[in-house]
């Protein structure tokens, strides 16, 4: 066996021997002519020449060998359903639907847009679209009208696949009117809308435009609709990061990188084998829903499980029930998730029969230790961090225990993956730091591995001037994010590099004054955020929910566990890193993809506009924040 070492070496030093290698994995209609074009950088071009199919490494070349076996499970715990599909069945039902979509006017290139629930269908039209050479672009289904009006006008679709309703908690929410409001607002007209009906609420169809896919299936149930071989750059999707930071970003992804990066992820990375079963709680709106709820678990020829509903209901085991009924082996989830676990009982998780899985993998958010110690212990199992992008499209760090088994260290998500060759950068000088525990902006130099975006959907210009143009004097792609590597090349993630703050001259990471305060045994989630002072440039004001939740109401009560957080921060970090006040909240404002989103927080604080909130998930949150602060 190859030492981890020893791979990520070859990935960069060796790179197109490296990557010729897991071109390998999948299937070529044309085997590429040149492994990595990085003629005029940085835009990489991989496997230049070759061409492929997503929907054929991802469904019809295992139906030979595995059509009985089970390749999607829909699990829904809002209508009660469960339904599997096996590889030949899902075949069959990507076909029909690849025959609608055509039906409709959708040509190779052309984009369709996905505004669903976590549903199979939403499942069987991302397959069916790059089957047939479109471009998808799914819209996460909380999205409202507004949000979802500039992502037609920026994709402008041909057609557009929806539902009646979505369902959150056992009630049913309408997506059908939110869409034809979103048709009102944008400026793009689709050339049909294609609806599920999953008989929720009502619809009005509108005639000429609105197509039930229960009449198109019954029209296509035969349907033989061949993969189009694509090239390699050919664009697979776009798709929005969080809107964490600001206005989100367009990412355009290609179709060779991103299978042949997601087909070695699975071995490399989850060390995970085919016939298995991988459950991913994320949503198809995120990058972790396309990447492993969809793609690679059925590029790797696994049954992978797709969930409608939350995770606490009908009670918080449901998830760890669906493990033990469908052997789960990969688990993946949220930090954000495990929070709302954390507040029940661990009873819940351990009454079930956990024993089939090999690991829980958690992305999207710093995992603070209390939340890994919560999970790690209540399940017994594994627990490791993988650090990523929207726009790289799978980890940037983790541990890739498939090459080669390795200790996590508390706190980090592990080294740099293969393929990626990250650097520690001084922000300011653009200087490299190569002295183990240095602070500096995690960045990577290009060429980006394959299944990172090509660019941004329509705009190569800010493609550049965001991501290579930000670190003075060199071309390489910044995270906009802080961290320190180890001697052992182990790195551990300080936050983003817009959350960092200055009290009378220091500098601190609000990561590390909210790391503190959540190991605080009252406290069940925190956000740090750094607010204008006139005295001392800028202080740290906390929002905190309390694992109480009567704490909020009550002045009192607030007053003393505020006080009691504030010594538990003097002790852990010092005076400096102490808030200057604790409000208490009953929810902290988020991203709807579960993100803090301190810039919303620290902009309320500051009584500034609050710029786009979009992607926010509960309006009512912020309300909370401002009078909070109004009763001081
Ligand atoms: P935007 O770029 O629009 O502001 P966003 O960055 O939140 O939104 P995503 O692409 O969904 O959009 O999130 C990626 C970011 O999430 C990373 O840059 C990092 O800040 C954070 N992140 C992801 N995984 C981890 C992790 N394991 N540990 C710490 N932070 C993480
Ligand atoms: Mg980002």
């Amino acid at each position: 066996m190859t030492s981890f070492a020893e791979f990520h070496r070859q990935s960069i030093e060796d790179r197109d021997v490296f990557w010729a290698a897991q071109a390998q994995l999948i299937d070529w209609k044309v085997p590429p002519a040149q492994i990595c074009d990085y003629s005029n950088p940085p835009f990489a071009r991989w496997f230049a020449g070759g061409q492929t199919n997503l929907c054929h490494n991802a469904i019809d070349r295992h139906v030979a060998a595995r059509g009985d076996q089970p390749a999607l499970i829909a699990v829904s715990t809002e209508t009660n359903t469960e339904r599997t599909y096996t590889y030949a069945q899902l075949h069959a039902e990507v076909q029909r639907m690849a025959a609608a979509l055509q039906a409709l006017g959708v040509k190779k290139g052309d984009r369709v847009q996905i505004y669903m629930p976590m549903i199979a269908e939403a499942a069987i039209a991302m397959l069916a679209s790059v089957r047939i050479g479109a471009i998808h672009s799914v819209v996460f289904g909380g999205f409202a009208s507004g949000s979802l009006a500039t992502r037609i006008d920026d994709a402008q679709p041909t057609v557009i696949v929806s539902a009646d309703a979505g369902s959150r908690a056992g009630r049913a929410v309408p997506y059908k009117p939110l869409l034809d409001e979103a048709l009102g607002l944008a400026s793009h007209k689709p050339q049909a809308v294609l609806l599920v009906d999953r008989g929720l609420v009502p619809m009005n169809l509108v005639a000429g435009r609105d197509h039930l896919w229960a009449e198109l299936r019954a029209q296509h149930l035969d349907a033989q609709v061949p993969c189009e071989w694509v090239d390699a750059t050919h664009p697979s999707y776009t798709l929005y990061t969080s809107g964490t930071t600001g206005k989100p970003k367009g990412v355009q992804r290609d179709t060779g990188g991103y299978t042949v990066a997601l087909a070695s992820s699975m071995p490399a990375i989850f060390d995970a084998k085919p016939g298995q079963t991988f459950f991913c709680t994320s949503d198809i709106g995120w990058v972790v829903g396309h990447s492993y709820i969809i793609y690679a678990p059925l590029i790797h020829g696994m049954a992978t499980i797709m969930y409608e509903g939350v995770p606490i209901r009908p009670d918080p085991g449901v998830w760890w029930s669906l493990v033990e009924k469908y052997k789960v082996t990969h688990m993946f989830s949220a930090p954000t998730a495990i929070r709302v676990l954390k507040k029940h009982d661990p009873e819940y998780l351990t009454k079930y029969d956990l024993s089939s899985l090999q690991a829980l993998w958690l992305a999207g958010e710093p995992l603070d230790e209390p939340t890994a110690n919560w999970i790690s212990s209540a399940i017994g199992r594994p627990i490791i961090d993988n650090y990523w992008q929207t726009e790289t499209g799978w980890p940037i760090l983790t541990l890739c225990n498939g090459v080669e088994k390795q200790a996590s260290r508390f706190g980090s998500p592990g080294k740099a993956v293969y393929g990626y060759n990250v650097k520690l950068i001084d922000g300011e000088t653009g200087a490299e730091l190569t002295e183990p525990m240095q602070k500096g902006v995690i960045a990577i130099e290009g060429p980006l591995p394959p299944g990172n975006l090509m660019t941004i959907w329509r705009d190569d210009q800010r493609f550049v001037n965001t991501y290579w143009k930000s670190i003075p004097g060199r071309l390489i792609y910044n995270t906009f994010d802080w961290g320190v590597r180890d001697k052992d090349g182990y790195y551990f993630i300080l936050g983003r590099t817009d959350d960092v703050i200055n009290v009378a001259g220091h500098r601190l990471g609000t990561r590390e004054i909210e790391e503190s305060i959540s190991g605080h045994a009252s406290i069940a989630e925190v956000a740090v955020v750094g607010v204008a002072d006139n005295l001392k440039g800028q202080v740290a004001l906390a929002f905190a929910v309390a694992r109480d939740n009567n704490v909020a109401g009550d002045p009192q009560a607030c007053a003393a566990l505020e006080k009691s957080v504030c010594n538990h921060v003097d002790a852990q970090l010092g005076a400096v890193a102490r808030p200057a006040r604790v409000y208490f909240v009953s929810m902290l404002p988020k991203t709807r993809s579960g993100k803090l989103l301190r810039r919303a927080l620290q902009a309320v604080a500051e009584k500034r506009e609050t710029g786009d909130l979009s992607t926010m998930e509960d309006p009512a949150a912020l309300q909370q924040v401002v009078e909070a602060m109004i009763r001081g």
